[in-house]
């Protein structure tokens, strides 16, 4: 696995609609995602902002840049496919 360098002005808000698509809300601050990490059936949310992302579910994973990138290479392999549940934005 090679890491891109970290650049200073990366949006990760930028790289998680890249990866998963439009999210399911979002506001000037922050964008929710259902959570790569968690069980499907938990419906969990990611809560990813510029600088940071955190799971709001039960996984409770967090970080910057490198852990989004790092997470998002892991979970490649198995892109959920089923529909997105609108939580209303
Ligand atoms: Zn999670």
């Amino acid at each position: 696995m090679t890491l891109k360098p970290t650049t200073g002005n990366a949006d990760l808000r930028q790289l998680a609609v890249e990866t998963w698509g439009r999210p399911l809300a979002s506001s000037s601050l922050a964008a929710l995602w259902r959570c790569p990490c968690c069980q499907r059936n938990t419906h969990s949310i990611m809560m990813v902002a510029a600088d940071q992302f955190r799971c709001l579910g039960q996984c409770r994973i967090a970080g910057g840049l490198l852990e989004l990138e790092t997470l998002i290479t892991a979970s490649a392999e198995h892109v959920p496919d089923d529909v997105l549940v609108e939580i209303g934005a």
